[in-house]
């Protein structure tokens, strides 16, 4: 590549895999020229619509993110859906990379009959709604039930956990959108079970967010010693594991069972060993509650330890079911998809041809889109490297094909022509402003906007005809 051709990189998205895609690509070379495109209106992912709204820490990492934005090297177009606003085909022309960094915003289903009674909803929406996102604003979600069953032990879990029993003291110091904060201080949840198809040794969620569950003001943790107990496997799965931090988990898991349960206004029942059967509706065809089975642990033939019904079975009382059972990626029209794992085939994040193995040129991925939903966010900072790596070494080897139209105004002349009204950085830089006043005004780090449509009257702008 010469000054006058630098490389141009196109990003599919802008949640954290997306911008640590910038970052990487930004301190390798100073000849390139990136734009990102965000469906949304606002910029970060994950960061934003799906990080706990009570851990404004972890949602400090954008405070890195924002002057990858303000380089001169790189263009925002949020509100631009890659799909429906450009084809995969309008970027091949213009760029001579696109990065896949869009992530996993379906959902994973628990395949129990019931599972789609009113009532019972995936937990990545019931997180998207109390994040103020802007496809999950309506969500109908009944708060005036008892008791609440949560599936699956992951972060996730724990996150919709103990967002239903914050206190109102601690729902007003988070970012949650007016309608959730009324909603949730509303809420007649008092019983919130957990459950975990395998035991403690195998839980998924990690113990920092553990052991928040047992510091929260209004709600109080409850584990059953006897299901916090280890089978022989576990315990020498346990032993054996070079990971430490699962020896600290399990034995926080047991401390916790061993101690005397405080007295709150809430409790969250923490199960092991319990898999959901049946969700049973109630006379008004709403869930009621769920019949589930008790599992023993057994060697699975795939390797690890499985979850086998042991046909005990019993019945949890739930108004509300949230499967927090994983995130999935979603295909993006013009690049291949495998529907098994939710991912776009890759090697090391050069996008493959499924059929023959062969790397389809110009053509990457990062993230959960890339690995699947695991992980922290800085687990994408070296995946993020991994992509970047190859597409330099492929720009190297002179192996990327030569965008058509490689003149930066050719995306914004098409978007116009298509009548796209895409927001650019200064748009990002002025919503956060008035975002971030109108937290100051209620002592809440930001008051979210949750539609384009009031986005674009603050910015003064008509909105698009649709
Ligand atoms: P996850 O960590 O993969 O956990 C999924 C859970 O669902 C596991 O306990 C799994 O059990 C269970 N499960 C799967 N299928 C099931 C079924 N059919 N029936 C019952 N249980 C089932 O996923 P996640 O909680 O969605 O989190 C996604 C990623 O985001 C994780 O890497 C997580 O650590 C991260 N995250 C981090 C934070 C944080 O750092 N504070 C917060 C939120 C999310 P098995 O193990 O038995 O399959």
């Amino acid at each position: 590549m010469t000054a006058a051709a630098p490389l141009r990189v196109a990003v599919i998205g802008s949640g954290p895999a997306a911008m640590y895609t910038v970052e990487h690509l930004l301190a390798a070379s100073a000849n390139l020229s990136i734009d990102v495109f965000e469906r949304l209106f606002a910029p970060y992912g994950l960061v934003r619509y799906g990080v706990a709204p009570d851990h404004q820490k972890i949602k400090g990492v954008t405070r890195a993110f924002e002057p990858l934005l303000h380089d001169p090297r790189v263009r925002l177009f949020a509100a631009v859906d890659v799909g429906r606003d450009l084809a995969l085909d309008d970027l091949a022309r213009r760029y001579h990379a696109v990065v896949a960094a869009a992530g996993a915003r379906a959902d994973r289903r628990m395949g129990v009959p019931g599972e789609d009674l009113p009532g019972s909803l995936p937990a990545t929406a019931f997180v998207a709604w109390y994040n103020g996102h802007p496809d999950f604003t309506g969500l109908a979600i009944d708060l005036q039930r008892e008791s609440a069953v949560v599936v699956g032990v992951g972060n996730v879990a724990i996150d919709v956990a103990r967002i239903l029993v914050l206190t109102p003291d601690e729902l007003r110091r988070t970012d949650m959108p007016p309608y959730a904060i009324e909603a949730l201080e509303a809420s007649r949840i008092r019983e919130v079970h957990i459950l975990g198809r395998r035991g403690p040794a195998q839980a998924a969620f990690t113990a920092p967010e553990l052991k928040e569950l047992t510091t929260l003001a209004g709600a109080a943790l409850r584990i059953d010693p006897a299901e916090a107990a280890l089978d022989p496997a576990s315990a020498a799965e346990v032993e054996r594991s070079p990971d430490r931090t699962l020896a600290r988990k399990v034995q926080l898991i047991q401390e916790i069972a061993a101690a005397p349960v405080p007295c709150r206004p809430r409790t969250i029942h923490l199960r092991f060993c319990v898999s959901p059967l049946e969700l049973l509706p109630g006379p008004d065809g709403a869930v009621a509650s769920v019949r589930a089975v008790r599992n023993r642990l057994v060697a699975s033939p795939a390797g690890g330890i499985a979850a086998e019904p042991t046909g005990e079975e019993e019945t949890i009382p739930a108004g509300l079911v949230f499967r927090s059972v994983g995130y999935r990626g979603l295909p993006i029209p013009g690049l291949p998809f495998d529907e098994r794992l939710g991912v776009i085939p890759n090697r090391a994040g050069r996008v493959i041809d499924p059929a023959s193995g062969a790397p389809l040129p110009g053509r990457y991925v990062a993230g959960w889109l890339k690995r699947g939903p695991t992980g922290v966010i800085g687990t994408n900072k070296p995946d993020a490297a991994e992509t970047v790596r190859c597409l330099l070494e492929d720009a190297d080897a002179g192996c990327l094909p030569a965008p058509a139209d490689p003149d930066p105004a050719s995306v914004e002349a098409l978007l116009r022509g298509r009548g796209v009204q895409w927001l650019d950085c200064s748009d990002w830089q002025r919503i956060d402003e008035l975002e971030r006043a109108a937290g100051a005004r209620e002592g809440r780090p930001r008051v979210k906007f949750t539609s384009l449509a009031a986005v674009l009257e603050a910015l003064g702008r008509a909105a698009p005809a649709t």
